[in-house]
């Protein structure tokens, strides 16, 4: 893409003729150079991010905005495409016979992983930034997984590690996951902190891993 010719509003409602402009302005990163970012610009852009989420209800419809009634239907279209994939590209899932582990990315209450992944996958882990999610999450799994006629067999499906720290801090452990699905948070991230972490998500997967990201993107304005 050209970054030239994209215009863009911050949160702010401030507006830059580029991307490379923006960030500059708003993290103090340039993203096409690697010259070393203004940290404590990018301090601040990350302890905002924390600070307005650590303002928001711990709960489904607080993490989605307000939006709660689409998250069945985010989950059905995500339960297809996961069905597809895994099935196209691990044909020892269908069979049945492999050990599933998956990683949710700024997973808020845990809301992707009780309704998805925890249907697909033995092993999942969280990893997100906010104290009050995370714990939320923790009862709320905790409970779901005991309650569950879902999952059919409790001890083949759990979660297992809460990782609270940001993505551009977190290393996966090497060659622990099949999936890694990011969701609705890698706006947090800027350029240069995506990129690397993604390099770091690829150590993480097993050979034949998965990353998947989820977003929302719009043709014209914000
Ligand atoms: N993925 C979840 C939550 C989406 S809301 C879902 O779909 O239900 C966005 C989430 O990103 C919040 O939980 C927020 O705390 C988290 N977040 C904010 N900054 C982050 C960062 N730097 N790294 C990882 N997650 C972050």
């Amino acid at each position: 893409m050209d970054a030239g010719a994209v215009a863009m509003d911050s949160e702010d409602g401030k507006s830059y003729s580029s991307r490379k402009e923006m960030w500059l302005q708003e993290a103090g990163e340039d993203a096409e150079t690697s010259r070393d970012p203004d940290l404590n610009k990018k301090d601040e852009w990350y302890q905002n991010g924390i600070k307005y989420w650590t303002g928001v209800e711990a709960t489904v419809d607080g993490v989605l905005g307000g939006y709660g009634n689409v998250s069945s239907w985010d989950v059905m279209e995500s339960d297809r495409f996961l069905l597809d994939v895994l099935s196209e590209c691990m044909p020892d899932y269908v069979r049945g016979n492999r050990h599933l582990v998956a990683l949710d990315c700024g997973a808020g209450v845990g809301r992707v992983t009780k309704q998805l992944l925890l249907r697909h996958f033995h092993e999942v882990d969280l990893v997100e930034p906010v104290q009050h999610f995370l714990e939320t999450a923790r009862r709320d799994l905790k409970s779901h997984i005991l309650e569950s006629n879902v999952i059919q067999d409790h001890s083949l499906h759990r979660v297992v590690n809460f990782f609270a720290t940001p993505l551009q801090n977190f290393t996966p452990e090497p060659n622990r996951y099949d999936v890694i699905w990011v969701q609705w948070c890698i706006g947090h991230l800027t350029d240069q902190d995506f990129v690397t972490f993604f390099l770091r998500a690829k150590v993480g997967l097993k050979p034949d891993g998965l990353f998947v990201l989820k977003e929302n993107v719009s043709k014209c304005g914000m």
